[in-house]
């Protein structure tokens, strides 16, 4: 085996060729997979903890599979997932040890201070005081809950459960832990560092203390710039609707139900941009689900009511439109109650923010020209099509139509990518963002 080892305090750590070890009664050896690094073998290599044994390999937060086991320990099996903390023996007869309180046992052996550790190819450990870990995880993301995880996890036990609002002192690695259980069990967190520690303070607000509170406080502000935006289009397009179909240089008759179809539409509009804003906020939130439920069920109601109004009521083109706005404000009012639910337990304000509107707004120009640009270009399309008659307008429709469906198919793909990389990116895991955009682009058709 080779191993990590100190041999004096503020000394490098030096690689050594050891020979494989025996596991002694009631031990195993351990192939470690992942050892973290500690501040608590800091201390160690910097001389701050007093008597280690030297030489000693540190590292204390192992995980690893099982790889020899001693003959008096039946309940391990070979290959085995194992995780090793920081203590790694007890007497088991002092006053704490039989209070079940042995982490202050009169006589501990700590792993990676006084028996080796981690930093190595293998380590003895006894079966005792070994965690099995049956949960797929991969080792790298594992090896931190052996410490800094223990720690966060039994001082989030010691607190009410009922306690709606934790307060970390120091945010280091048990916070950091700690605070992504927090946030998922609902509760708020403030964390409290150091004066000037900014590091720190924006390590504790990217991690859920608030990130996703952020996140969709600036939804919510895009929500209320798509009404304010679709108001604004609906109160401007009305009276405008003759002239803007008029351009379209189409006969009276059809000229008439365009303006009929405009104006029922316009109605529809901040609706319709409300579906589009919630459905992003619910993407930001890894759900696309909902999204998706929401619009197959105004699909089939869009179907229904247009027959209804349409042929039953004999609204005609009027009737399409109204169909297609009531299944819209119906979508608009589902999503925006699993946006305001979230936002309620989230703690995020629903109020108008007019800084973040304003932001909403900044950031969306760019698509907001991209879907100009492209409408452009199809109306362009829509208007040469009518200039040549109600047989080729109609033949457009048909094939707009199957262009539209195929181009959502491909939306389709997109979305969940740009959801993914998102992800990624807001984590700061670069790494998995590059790789992501790879393989897009890779299953790009
Ligand atoms: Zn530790
Ligand atoms: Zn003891």
């Amino acid at each position: 085996m080779r191993a990590m080892v100190l041999h004096a305090p503020h000394q490098p750590l030096s690689m050594e060729e050891r020979p494989d070890p025996e596991p002694g009664p009631g031990k195993i050896v351990i192939r470690v997979e992942a050892c973290a690094v500690c501040r608590t073998d800091l201390h160690v290599v910097d001389g701050e903890l007093p008597h280690p044994r030297l030489p000693i390999v540190p590292g204390h937060e192992i995980v690893g599979t099982v790889e020899r086991v001693a003959v008096d320990v039946p309940d391990w099996r070979l290959g085995e997932r194992v995780g090793l903390p920081w203590l790694g023996h007890t007497c088991g007869h002092c006053n704490y040890c039989r209070l079940d309180r042995e982490n202050l046992c009169d006589a501990p052996i700590f792993t990676g201070y006084t028996r080796d550790g981690g930093f190595a190819t293998h380590v003895v450990a006894e079966a005792a005081f070994c965690l099995r870990l049956d949960v797929p995880q991969d080792a790298v993301h594992a090896a931190p809950l052996l410490c800094a995880g223990l720690i966060g996890w039994r001082s989030l036990r010691m607190a009410d459960a009922n306690t709606a609002r934790l307060g970390l002192y120091g945010f280091g690695a048990a916070a950091h832990l700690m605070v992504q259980v927090a946030r998922l069990e609902g509760r708020e967190v403030c964390a409290f560092t150091r004066p000037g520690d900014l590091a720190g303070q924006a390590f504790a607000r990217s991690l859920g203390a608030g990130d996703t509170e952020r996140a969709l406080s600036f939804g919510v502000a895009g929500l209320y710039l798509a009404v304010i935006i679709g108001s604004a289009v609906l109160l401007v397009g009305w009276p405008l609707a003759p002239q803007l179909v008029g351009w379209f240089g189409a006969g009276p008759a059809e000229t008439a139900f365009g303006v009929t179809f405009l104006r029922w539409s316009l109605v529809g509009m901040p609706a319709m941009l409300a579906v589009l804003a919630t459905t992003g906020v619910l993407r930001g939130l890894q759900d696309t689900r909902t999204p998706l439920l929401v619009a197959v069920a105004g699909a089939v109601v869009n179907v229904g009511l247009n027959l209804l109004l349409v042929n039953v009521f004999r609204l005609g083109v009027a009737g399409s439109a109204i169909g297609t706005m009531i299944a819209q404000t119906g979508m608009a009012a589902a999503l925006l109650a699993v946006v305001v639910r979230a936002a309620r337990r989230y703690g995020t304000p629903l109020a108008p923010h007019p800084g973040n509107i304003r932001g909403a707004g900044r950031t969306g120009v760019p698509l907001f020209l991209r879907t100009l640009t492209l409408r452009t270009a199809i109306i362009v399309t829509t208007v040469v099509a009518t200039r040549q008659g109600v047989v080729a307008l109609a033949a457009n429709q048909v094939v707009m139509s199957i262009w539209n469906f195929l181009a959502l198919g491909l939306d389709a793909l997109a979305i969940a990518a740009q959801a993914l990389t998102g992800k990624a990116l807001g984590a700061g895991d670069e790494p998995a963002a590059r790789a992501l955009t790879r393989s897009n682009i890779r299953c790009t058709p």
